[in-house]
């Protein structure tokens, strides 16, 4: 009993990693849990790629840290999760060229680390190969206009820097009925040529956009309703 609660408390609580030039890096237990468990079932190698796969993951949060901060926003933390990492920028969105440069700098980070280990793998190393392909579906997957996706908040400022007149509420409004319209086409392509788990992730990964992204509109709809 007092063992299952501990593990209850480890798995409720974010691990702090440390700072990174100020921003606090924290990571969900449940990760751990899930690096855990791929260590027992599949072994080391498999462990190992999936440590790659959330280093880059961290690399592409930095990228757009990076680039928030040049632009003067703050970014107090960055939480990694088992589907993915997330940087938290206060104030995104508020500016559509920025939401552009500091959206678009996360894939295109997993585009130069792809182009980078292509030319370096001299020796034609299949594990290298596997890292650039990752990083390549990485950006590739993050690019889908899909918001609250690195492409979907592309698409929101470019929108909104073409349209000037479209709120962030509208704008967004807009865009998650495309989104959504995407992801159901996506959803039912699956369903017809996925495999069983892979139609579970990509239903997960769905449901997960699908709620985060009625959350955001929810909140820009009440800061519309406040400042009318
Ligand atoms: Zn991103």
């Amino acid at each position: 009993m007092v063992l299952m609660r501990q593990i209850l408390n480890f798995l409720g609580r974010w691990i702090p990693l440390g700072q990174v030039d100020g921003i606090k890096i924290e990571l969900d237990p449940w990760l751990v849990l899930m690096l855990g468990l791929i260590l027992v079932i599949e072994g080391w190698s498999a462990f190992i790629f999936w440590i790659f796969v959330f280093g880059f993951v961290f690399i592409h949060e930095l990228a757009h840290t990076f680039v928030a901060r040049k632009l003067g926003y703050e970014t107090p933390k960055i939480v990694i999760m088992p589907f993915g990492a997330a940087v938290q920028i206060v104030g995104m969105g508020s500016v559509p060229r920025h939401e552009f440069y500091i959206a678009i700098a996360g894939p295109l980070s997993n585009l130069v680390i792809a182009a980078i280990l292509l030319v370096a793998n001299i020796t034609g190393s299949p594990f290298i190969n596997k890292l650039a392909a990752l990083n390549l579906g990485l950006a590739l997957f993050n690019l889908l206009p899909i918001y609250p996706m690195d492409g979907g908040r592309i698409l929101r400022g470019a929108t909104r820097m073409i349209s000037p007149h479209l709120s962030a509420y509208e704008a967004t409004r807009r865009i998650l009925i495309f989104s959504r319209l995407l992801m159901v086409i996506g959803l039912v392509a699956c369903l017809l040529f996925c495999s069983f788990g892979t139609l579970i992730w990509t239903l997960l990964i769905a449901a997960i956009l699908w709620v985060v992204g009625a959350a955001e509109l929810n909140s820009l709809k009440n800061q519309d309703e406040q400042e009318q």
